[in-house]
C-alpha cells in the first residue's frame, strides 16, 4: 500500500520549511583574539570548547579582515553586515563629523578618550580650542534621540550604520524570525545586530548591569539578572592563575618576565594576582565572560529563541579579552590564562545550546580584530627591532594654545608651516593650527584656517602627507583625494585603506604605521587598528548544522559569515567582497535557496550545472541529486517523490523531513513535509515554478 499524496492536507500558505536549516544561528565575536592564540594555547583547551570547532567543525586558518581600520566598531559592523567599512560606513569607533555642533558629543569624547595634557599649561584666555573649530567627534553608536534603559550614558543605536545587515535580511525573509545581540561593549552588540534587531543588550559597568536603549524592543524583566551580577566577582577578591596551563608550559607560550611588567598597565596590577574589587575590574578578567554567557543563555530561554520554526539569529560579543589584552598585551600570561578559561566558558555555553537544539544549531566564532605586542615588550624580546609609539592625541578640553599639543603634533604644525611658507608660533591659539582633529588613523584639516590663509587645499593635504611620511614609525600616508581616484593596482595597504574609507567620515589625510608601532594614549597599553597581519588575522570557526568539518586554508574574511549564513538560510546577505564559504555544501545552499523561494511563491529557476534549465527532467534530476547527495542531511531527509510532464507543463513533488519510523503497509519515504510545484516552460525554454503547495503528513 502506498499513501496517497492527494489526500494530504493541502496548504496554500506555506509553513516553515525545517528541512535543512538551523533553527538557531549563534555568531560569537571574541573582542581581540588573534588566530595564533588557537595554536599557542591549543594544547590546554578542553574537549568541547574550541576543540568542538577545531576537531568537529570548520576552521578557517587564513581569515583576515580586508579593511585597514581594525577597531572594534568597524570589526563588529563588518561581522554583522558582511560588508567592509567603505560599505557599512563604520570607519572607526569615533570619527569627526564636519557638520555637527554637538557639545554632548565633545563632552563624551573628553570623558572617554585620553586627551593630551601638558604638565604646566599656560594661562590663556578666550574660548577653549574645541569651541573654535567646526564639527564634533561622533561615537559610532551614539544617538541623542534615544535613551538607555538605565544609567547615565548617552543614547545608543545603530543609526550610523549603513546598508542591510545579516539580521535585517533575515527579518525581511522570515518576518517571524528574531534577531538578538548581546555584549559587554555597546558598540559590539549594536553593530552586529544591525538596524532591525529585536533586542540588543550591553553592560554598563557604572550601573553596574546590562542595559539597552529604547531604539529596541528590549525585555525589562531580563534586567533582574543585574541584581545577582556581583556573584561573578571572585570570593577571594582576586584573579589568580588557575594552573590550567602548567607554570613551565606557561613560560614557553608567553613572554612575561618581571622586566616586562613595568610596560604593562598598572591599574589592576601588572602581574598575577590581580585585584578584582568591583564590577568594572571584573570586565578586565575572564569572570566577565561567564557573566555575559549566562545572561545570553537566559535570553535564549526567555525569548524562546530557535523554537518557533523560523530561524533565529543571536550575536554574542565577548568583550573582556580586549580590555585585558590592551592592558597586558598578547605576550602576557593574562591573555593565555583568559584564552583557556574562555574555552571552558564557551564549552558550558554551547553544551547548554546543544542539549536544547542538537542538529538545529549552527555556531560561528570569530574576532573583531587582533592586536600588536607592546612596543617596549617587543623590543625587550628583540632589541634590534624598530618599535615605538606615536602620540597624535588631541589636547585636553581646557587647552587654548598650539604649545599644549603633544610634541609630534607641534612638529607637524611647524613643518607644514615651513613647507607652505606661512607663519608659525607655538604660542598661537589652537584655532590657528592646520590640523583640527586626530582620530586614528585620520587627520582632519582645519578648513577655516586654510580659507583664512587663502591656501590651496590640495597643496595643504600633500604638504601634510609629506611631513607625516618623514616621521618615525609612519608606514604609509594617503590624502582623501588620492583615495577618491581609482587605482587599478593598489598596494595591500592601500587596498585595505580604501576598504575603510568613506569620503564623508574619514579624514583628509590617513596615516598607517609600521609594524611594532602603535598610536599612543599616554598609558602603558597596547592596541590594534592597523592593516597588519597581527591586527587582521583572526580566528573563524563554525560548528553544527550544515557544517562540513575540515581545516580550510584558503583566504577568507569574517565578512563571509553573513553571506554564508544567508546562503544556508536561502537569502542574500553581505557586500561586494563577501563570499559563500565552502564549509556549507553547495548542494545544501541550492536546496535551501529552492525551498526558501518556494515559501515566498516566487518564480524559481533551479540552476544546477551543467545547464539544468534546458529540460524539466534535468531540473528534477538535478534537484534529486542535490537532495540525495547532501551528506550533512540525515539519509533520506529530503526526497524527490514524483515528476509528471505534460508538454510545457510539469509537476514536481518533493518530501522533506526525517524518514518516519516504518509502519506496516506504509511506504514511509512519502511522509514529512510535501512540496508540490507546478512548472511551466517559458519562451526561452526555461522551466519556471508558477505555483506551489505544501502538505503535511
Ligand atoms: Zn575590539
Amino acid at each position: 500500500m502506498r499513501r496517497l499524496f492527494a489526500v494530504l492536507l493541502f496548504l496554500l500558505a506555506a509553513p516553515a520549511v525545517a528541512a535543512t536549516r538551523p533553527d538557531l544561528v549563534v555568531v560569537v565575536s571574541i573582542d581581540q583574539f588573534r588566530y595564533d592564540y588557537l595554536e599557542r594555547f591549543g594544547p590546554w583547551f578542553s574537549e568541547r570548547g574550541f576543540n568542538r570547532f577545531l576537531k568537529n567543525g570548520a576552521n578557517f586558518s587564513n581569515a583576515y579582515y580586508l579593511h585597514a581600520n581594525t577597531f572594534t566598531g568597524p570589526g563588529h559592523a563588518s561581522i554583522g553586515t558582511g560588508r567592509t567599512p567603505d560599505e557599512n560606513a563604520i570607519v572607526g569607533n569615533t570619527w569627526f563629523d564636519r557638520t555637527a555642533q554637538d557639545e554632548k558629543g565633545w563632552q563624551n569624547f573628553f570623558e572617554d578618550s585620553g586627551s593630551y595634557s601638558v604638565p604646566n599649561p599656560p594661562q590663556a584666555q578666550g574660548p577653549y580650542w574645541y569651541q573654535t573649530i567646526t564639527g564634533a567627534p561622533r561615537y559610532c553608536v551614539e544617538d541623542h534621540r534615544v535613551v538607555v534603559s538605565a544609567g547615565t550614558t548617552g543614547g545608543m543605536s545603530p543609526v550610523a550604520l549603513a546598508e542591510d545587515a545579516l539580521g535585517d535580511r533575515l527579518r525581511e525573509k522570515f518576518p517571524q524570525s528574531r534577531v538578538m545581540s548581546v555584549a559587554i561593549k555597546d558598540r559590539a552588540a549594536i553593530l552586529m545586530g544591525g538596524r532591525k534587531a529585536d533586542a540588543v543588550y550591553w553592560f554598563d559597568p557604572n550601573l553596574p548591569g546590562f542595559i539597552s536603549s529604547n531604539y529596541y524592543r528590549y525585555d525589562p524583566a531580563l534586567f533582574a539578572f543585574n541584581q545577582t551580577a556581583t556573584r561573578y566577582l571572585p570570593s577571594s577578591g582576586q584573579w589568580t592563575l588557575s594552573g590550567t596551563i602548567p607554570p613551565d608550559a606557561m613560560k614557553n607560550v608567553t613572554f612575561d618576565p618581571p622586566d616586562a611588567w613595568p610596560f604593562k598597565n598598572s591599574r589592576y596590577g601588572t602581574h598575577f594576582d590581580h585585584p578584582v574589587a568591583n564590577m568594572r575590574a571584573l570586565t578586565y578578567t575572564p569572570f566577565a565572560n561567564d557573566m555575559l554567557l549566562d545572561f545570553t543563555s537566559r535570553i535564549v530561554d526567555v525569548e524562546g529563541l530557535g523554537t518557533r520554526g523560523t530561524p533565529d539569529l543571536l550575536f554574542v560579543g565577548v568583550s573582556s579579552p580586549d580590555n585585558l589584552g590592551h592592558y597586558y598585551g598578547p605576550d602576557s600570561m593574562e591573555v593565555a590564562e583568559d584564552a583557556v578559561l574562555l574555552d571552558r566558558s564557551l564549552q558550558r555555553f554551547i553544551d547548554g545550546l546543544d542539549a536544547k537544539f542538537h542538529d538545529r544549531l549552527l555556531v560561528a566564532i570569530t574576532a573583531d580584530h587582533g592586536v600588536q605586542s607592546m612596543p617596549e615588550i617587543a623590543r625587550l624580546k628583540d632589541p634590534s627591532i624598530d618599535a615605538g609609539r606615536l602620540d597624535f592625541r588631541n589636547p585636553r578640553k581646557e587647552a587654548h594654545l598650539i604649545s599644549e599639543l603633544p610634541a609630534a603634533r607641534i612638529d607637524i604644525e611647524r613643518s607644514i608651516a615651513a613647507r607652505l611658507n606661512i607663519p608659525f608660533s607655538a604660542d598661537a591659539h589652537l584655532s590657528q593650527a592646520l590640523v583640527a582633529f586626530f582620530e586614528e588613523p585620520s587627520l582632519y584639516i582645519n578648513w577655516d584656517r586654510v580659507r583664512a590663509l587663502k591656501l590651496d587645499g590640495e597643496q595643504v593635504k600633500r604638504a601634510l602627507r609629506d611631513v607625516l611620511l618623514a616621521m618615525p614609525g609612519v608606514g604609509a600616508v594617503f590624502t582623501n583625494s588620492e583615495l577618491l581616484i581609482a587605482n587599478a593596482n593598489p598596494s595591500n595597504v592601500e587596498r585595505a585603506v580604501r576598504l575603510s574609507f568613506r569620503a564623508d567620515r574619514s579624514g583628509d589625510v590617513i596615516v598607517e604605521l609600521k609594524k611594532n608601532w602603535i598610536w599612543s594614549y599616554g598609558n602603558p597599553n597596547t592596541t590594534h587598528g592597523q592593516p597588519l597581519p597581527d591586527d587582521q588575522h583572526v580566528l573563524m570557526l563554525f560548528w553544527g548544522a550544515a557544517v562540513r568539518p575540515a581545516r580550510y586554508e584558503q583566504r577568507a574574511s569574517p565578512i563571509d559569515i553573513a553571506r554564508s549564513v544567508g546562503a544556508l538560510l536561502g537569502f542574500d546577505a553581505g557586500g561586494r567582497d563577501a563570499q559563500v564559504l565552502p564549509f556549507i555544501d553547495a548542494r545544501q545552499t541550492a536546496l535551501a535557496t529552492a525551498l526558501a523561494q518556494l515559501e515566498n511563491g516566487q518564480p524559481y529557476t533551479l540552476v544546477v550545472p551543467p545547464s539544468a534549465t534546458a529540460d524539466v527532467r534535468s531540473v528534477a534530476a538535478a534537484l534529486r541529486k542535490v537532495v540525495s547527495d547532501a551528506p550533512e542531511l540525515p539519509a533520506g531527509y529530503a526526497r524527490l517523490d514524483a515528476l509528471e510532464v505534460n508538454g510545457d507543463k510539469a509537476t514536481v513533488r518533493l518530501w522533506t523531513g526525517p524518514i518516519p519510523k516504518p509502519q506496516p503497509g506504509v511506504l514511509s519515504m512519502n511522509c514529512g513535509t510535501g512540496h508540490t510545484f507546478s512548472l511551466v516552460r517559458d519562451a526561452n525554454g526555461v522551466w519556471r515554478i508558477t505555483s506551489r503547495g505544501v502538505a503535511q503528513c
